[in-house]
């Protein structure tokens, strides 16, 4: 992958007016890009009926589901306010997946009424639902391949251990509960994890999958998830898309033949539509020296931005207010009341306070993984489209930190 070292101008906008405009920090997103990574995506595959399920906890502005929305995209959703958010963004229910993980069942009865497509991932569940529904509302059923994939083993989620799907060790019996209540499964679906890099772990799942699909007749679509790998650093290795594509298509279209139906292809990508659209624009409020490290303490931390902290994830930094500076080594550290290091050791053109620095990779699992934690706000988020950075949602003030508490006499 190539990082834009020199260029600051997204669509013809300058970051920095944009964080003069807006203030800091803000979340600053990129639709060009979101497009251009849709469209590369359903270029990759041919001669199958593909549907892409954008994996919305990636990224939850409702504007971001509505642009992938008018490109033609469903959503995946994992919780019932993900859903009532994708409701009000326009998508119709039956565009967008429901696929929870230890809900309560009562949860998934709200989604029923909605008439969104249930995916199921445990056999209690699957039994609750056959009892409550029968053959009346079509599932699909989360699977879990066991396959070792992702790039750290918090998003690794095919493990025998993992909390996710059911094995497919269990089939036999998953049979006999659908059997039992006549439960019409209308689609299979794996999703084994982050950061995959290669497409034969694809192609495993996938023969995986298609040899249980066998057993089931009802079938209309397969969903291989996701875990897309993305470049986060200079020189990263990505998934290969094209050639995901083109393998996956072919053996898709086999299976198809053999199962006498053409179904429809699902993929729910996260992190692949978003990730590389977002720009966190954050301003150094001191430079530290200590005995051994130079600090650059930012007006933000593991508040807004929790992948360096939760998993050591690489988050690229440019200093846009010094472009042509005299690089020195910095680490960039948070406000927060704790180690929140978001850069480590970095070559910066030379940070002085003040100064705006980009942290890339900011539209996947940013502001959607933000708190409100030592009491700050969450930042604003803009949205640049059509050449013209819009706000898209505002920053918050103290009113949204005390709205919900209740002072009671003590
Ligand atoms: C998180 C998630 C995704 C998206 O993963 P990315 O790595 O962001 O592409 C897809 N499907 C399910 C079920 C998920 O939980």
């Amino acid at each position: 992958m190539e990082l834009q070292e020199t260029s600051y101008q997204i669509q013809g906008v300058d970051l920095l007016k944009v964080a003069e405009e807006f203030g800091s920090p803000v979340y600053v997103y990129d639709a060009d890009k979101i497009v251009k990574q849709y469209k590369r995506l359903t270029d990759a595959f041919k001669g199958v009926d593909l549907k892409i399920k954008y994996a919305c906890k990636a990224l939850t502005n409702i504007n971001i589901l509505k642009l992938l929305r008018s490109q033609g995209s469903g959503l995946d959703t994992v919780s019932i306010q993900e859903v009532k958010l994708g409701l009000e963004a326009g998508f119709e229910p039956h565009e967008i997946l429901y696929t929870p993980n230890c809900v309560s069942f009562e949860e998934i009865k709200k989604a029923v009424e909605i008439g969104v497509q249930i995916n199921i991932d445990n056999i209690s569940i699957l039994e609750q639902f056959g009892d409550a529904y029968g053959s009346d509302i079509p599932v699909c059923i989360r699977l879990n391949p066991h396959i070792l994939a992702g790039g750290h083993s918090h998003i690794s989620v095919g493990h025998i251990d993992s909390k996710f799907g059911i094995s497919i060790h269990q089939v036999p019996h998953l049979l006999r509960v659908v059997n039992t209540y006549g439960i019409k499964v209308n689609g299979l679906h794996m999703h084994t994890g982050s950061d995959i890099l290669d497409a034969q772990v694809f192609l495993i799942g996938a023969e995986l999958l298609f040899n249980v699909a066998r057993e089931f007749k009802d079938l209309e679509f397969m969903d291989f998830g996701s875990g897309f790998k993305v470049g986060y650093r200079q020189g990263d290795v990505t998934t290969d898309i094209e050639d995901l594509g083109k393998q996956i298509s072919e053996k898709f279209s086999q299976f198809c033949e053999e199962y006498g139906r053409e179904l429809e292809l699902w993929f729910e990508p996260g992190k692949f539509l978003v990730s590389e659209s977002g720009y966190f624009l954050v301003r150094s409020n001191v430079i530290k020296q200590t005995t051994s490290t130079v600090f650059v303490g930012v007006d933000s931390g593991q508040n807004h931005l929790l992948r360096p902290k939760m998993y050591d994830a690489y988050h690229h930094i440019t200093n846009l207010s010094n472009p042509n500076g005299t690089k020195r080594i910095y680490s960039v550290v948070g406000y927060i009341c704790e180690t929140d290091t978001l850069g480590y050791d970095r070559q910066l053109n030379e940070v002085r306070e003040g100064d705006i620095l980009a942290i890339h990779n900011a539209g996947a699992y940013a502001i959607s993984m933000s708190s409100n934690y030592n009491s700050r706000y969450r930042p604003a988020e803009v949205l640049i489209h059509k050449g013209k950075a819009q706000l898209i949602r505002k920053r918050e003030s103290f009113d949204d930190l005390i709205r919900n508490q209740i002072s009671v006499e003590i």
